[in-house]
């Protein structure tokens, strides 16, 4: 399969692709003994010196005496070929310059430089002639864990003696100093240590994924099954199979906050802990998994959605964790959703892919329907627990006076739970104290000055705060428009309004509210995760944040205070997410032995969604939803994308925005049709005006290179900027 990288002799004509917004490859010569296509080098720019990769050979479109030569190779292995292809697919895929798509490849920190030392301490020669008890300690630690590579701090830590006694050492020569890269090998990911014993359904699930595997082709698997069916244990056997190959592992999951419990099941499975890249991770620690995976040391990453773009030499599988999960989505820079580039980065690989969710994306439904993706199903939940029973409370009889939300049929649930000793989960998807703050004299609602959104009062951080643009001011006491004083007053309920409730309510209980905002680190929000689950609260109240994977055992009751929230609005998605985050949340409950029950307040227990969230009957809702979005010829059935034009200047948007929705000629040419331009779903972010067309194609349309050829002809003046999102998440 692998066949060697091309070589360019000294002086060869080569083309190199910068990270520069240049947006073509351009002409160098190879350096002083050659360069194989793929290598990192820098390049003269003008005046300055850049980053780039030897893309393939040389155009010769450019005035051949005037080619410079590249100042040097980076000391880093050579971008494979097929890493080189999935930048050139993706940045084609989602119309984004290759500079930009090579910068997505190269967030390395100190990519290139020579490897950073540091000085390690082994057993020298002979003994001291003065053998103290330090001494003695210093040698029997080397002699027992010299194989470790230990720093003076740590060699003086585990011989329990000061840094002096070991110094002291080596000046007599009786322990060696010496010289290593700080860049060290993770530890060795054991495939065959035992796995737990796999219930029937499992383990033929993993003998089919191991197979896969095994095959070294491509081939995407849809592995469903209801929370708490066993989808990571079976992934994991594929994982298994993938470094016994001797290849590659990559594991994306959806929040940070879940790779804490993820690395503790690693550790378990294969005895040792995986690489890790996200947000949370080191400058040095991320300079040296870029690096191990570089040289296929690495066997395992887990990681958020930029991880795949890291140079594995030996990509055997990639697995999306709930991969229905709109975290996957890139809404900023490079437009891309993670799981569709999974998909194609697999595919040039060789390599498998498994997509794994309780409740699926209406699109990789739809490509398990029609073949393409392979499906796999976990009919139960793994060992004695059930899926909770599920119930809807019909809140149109409730006479709740206008500060509470807990409904008196939910209230003596959450009671039960929590007398025996059970915990109950408040579900409500909405950050801070009150969703709206209102003048009860004027009827003025405080907005922010730089978006089309309302300030958010959080009374927990004592600030109102903008969830588009973060900006945050003190709560007033005095209204911003008629200047009447003590007027201001909450409207409507956020998590932590319902805390106070429940505070009210369940005087003796003890009460969690996890919600991202209200923990000053991703640390402190896994210590408080990490208590929940050993029993440390009684009561859990929570947004999203608490639908994601985490394995709460003593969680028996689900509340959602609004089941109706997400219907509301115009997106054609919405019936799709609430079916997915309702079954989610409800998932929470019973996963240890006892069973659970969720519990659905809703002014609508009639609707489709609601009645469809209830009787769980999935092939159905997806069925009814697929037939809708075909009939519409929308996504998956059909192409979308979405423009986005913005500026500060709202007249020049709506210009641009009218202007292309008229010249829409290239577009019209496959077929394709234009709606819009109309003010975007937030019309005003940190003070940009934000103006939206959307295009819809069929599905086998040239959707690309139309929407190329159509926006081309535009200059953009001033801080006008145009975007273009390829398969929006919302429409
Ligand atoms: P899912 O990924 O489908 O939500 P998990 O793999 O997290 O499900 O499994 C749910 C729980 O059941 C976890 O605590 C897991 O350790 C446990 N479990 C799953 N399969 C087995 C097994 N074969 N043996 C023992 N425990 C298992
Ligand atoms: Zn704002």
């Amino acid at each position: 399969m692998q066949s060697s990288p091309t070589f360019f002799e000294t002086g060869a004509l080569i083309g190199v692709l910068t990270t520069q917004p240049l947006d073509r490859v351009l002409d160098y010569r190879a350096p002083e003994g050659g360069c194989f296509v793929g290598a990192f080098v820098e390049v003269p720019l003008g005046p300055r010196k850049v980053l780039g990769v030897v893309w393939g050979p040389g155009q010769g479109n450019w005035d051949i005496s005037k080619v410079r030569s590249v100042i040097r190779t980076l000391d880093a292995p050579p971008m494979r070929e097929e890493l080189q292809a999935f930048l050139t697919k993706a940045g084609d895929y989602t119309l984004t310059p290759m500079s930009a798509m090579l910068r997505l490849a190269t967030r390395a920190p100190g990519l290139g430089d020579p490897p950073s030392m540091r000085k390690i301490y082994r057993l020298g020669d002979g003994r001291p002639e003065r053998e103290t008890d330090a001494r003695r300690r210093v040698l029997a630690a080397l002699e027992e864990l010299g194989g470790l590579s230990l720093t003076l701090g740590e060699l003086a830590e585990a011989a329990g003696v000061t840094q002096s006694v070991i110094k002291g050492l080596v000046k007599l020569g009786c322990v060696r100093e010496e010289e290593s890269p700080r860049d060290t090998a993770f530890p060795y990911l054991d495939p065959d240590l035992p796995s737990k014993d796999l219930a029937e359904d499992q383990a033929q699930a993993a003998a089919h994924l191991r197979d896969k595997v095994k095959s070294g082709n491509y081939g995407t698997t849809l592995l469903h099954g209801v929370t708490g069916s066993g989808k990571t244990e079976v992934y994991l056997e594929a994982v298994a199979e993938c470094l016994r190959q001797g290849r590659q592992a990559l594991v994306l999951l959806p929040e940070i906050a879940l790779t804490a419990e993820f690395l503790t099941r690693v550790q378990e499975r294969f005895g040792a802990k995986p690489a890790e890249w996200h947000s949370g991770v080191t400058m040095t620690e991320r300079r040296r998994v870029w690096k191990m995976i570089g040289e296929g040391s690495a066997q395992m990453v887990i990681g958020a959605r930029s991880a795949l773009f890291l140079p594995f030499q030996q990509l055997g599988l990639i697995v999306v964790d709930e991969e229905h999960d709109t975290s996957y989505k890139q809404e900023e820079g490079v437009l891309y959703n993670a799981r569709d580039m999974a998909v194609l980065r697999a595919s040039l690989n060789g390599a498998q892919v498994v997509l794994a969710s309780a409740t699926p994306s209406l699109e990789t439904w739809a490509n398990a329907e029609a073949g393409k993706y392979e499906k796999l199903t976990l009919k139960s939940r793994f060992g004695e627990s059930v899926m909770p029973e599920m119930r809807a409370l019909d809140m149109r009889g409730e006479k709740l006076p206008s500060d509470r939300w807990i409904s008196e049929q939910l209230r003596v649930a959450v009671q039960m739970r929590v007398d025996a000793g059970e915990q109950a989960l408040l579900f409500l998807n909405r950050r801070g104290y009150a969703p709206i703050t209102i003048c009860r004299a004027c009827g003025h609602q405080v907005g922010c000055e730089h978006c089309d959104a309302r300030m958010v009062e959080h009374r927990f951080l004592k600030r109102l705060i903008c969830h588009q643009c973060g900006e945050s001011a003190p709560i007033p006491d005095k209204c911003p428009s008629c200047e009447a004083e003590g007027r201001m007053a909450p409207v409507g309920p956020g998590v932590e309004r319902l805390a106070e409730e429940a505070e009210k309510l369940f005087p003796d209980a003890r009460i969690s509210v996890l919600s991202s905002d209200m923990y000053g680190s991703a640390r402190a929000l896994k210590a408080e995760i990490e208590g929940i689950a050993n029993g440390g609260a009684d009561i859990i109240i929570g947004t999203q944040l608490v639908a994601k994977g985490h394995n709460f055992p003593l969680l028996t009751l689900v509340g959602v205070i609004d089941a109706d929230l997400g219907l509301q609005g115009s997106d054609l998605r919405a019936a799709e997410r609430t079916f997915q985050l309702m079954r989610q949340v409800a998932g929470r409950a019973g996963r240890a032995v006892k069973p659970g029950i969720a519990l659905l307040q809703s002014y609508q227990p009639e609707h489709p969604v609601i009645r469809a969230i209830l009787n769980g009957d999935e092939e159905n809702f997806w069925q009814a939803e697929a037939d809708e979005r075909r009939a519409a010829g929308m996504p998956p059935f059909g192409r979308m994308a979405a423009i986005i034009l913005s500026s500060t200047d709202v007249q020049e948007v709506f210009d641009l925005g009218n202007a292309l929705a008229r010249n829409d000629a290239a577009l019209r040419r496959i077929g394709a049709q234009v709606f819009g331009p109309a003010p975007a779903p937030i019309a005003r972010v940190r003070g940009r005006h934000r103006v939206r067309l959307l295009v819809k194609a069929d599905k086998g349309a040239p959707l690309q290179a139309a929407l190329a050829d159509w926006v081309r002809p535009y200059k953009l003046k001033g801080d006008l900027r145009l975007a273009i999102d390829i398969d929006p998440q919302s429409f």
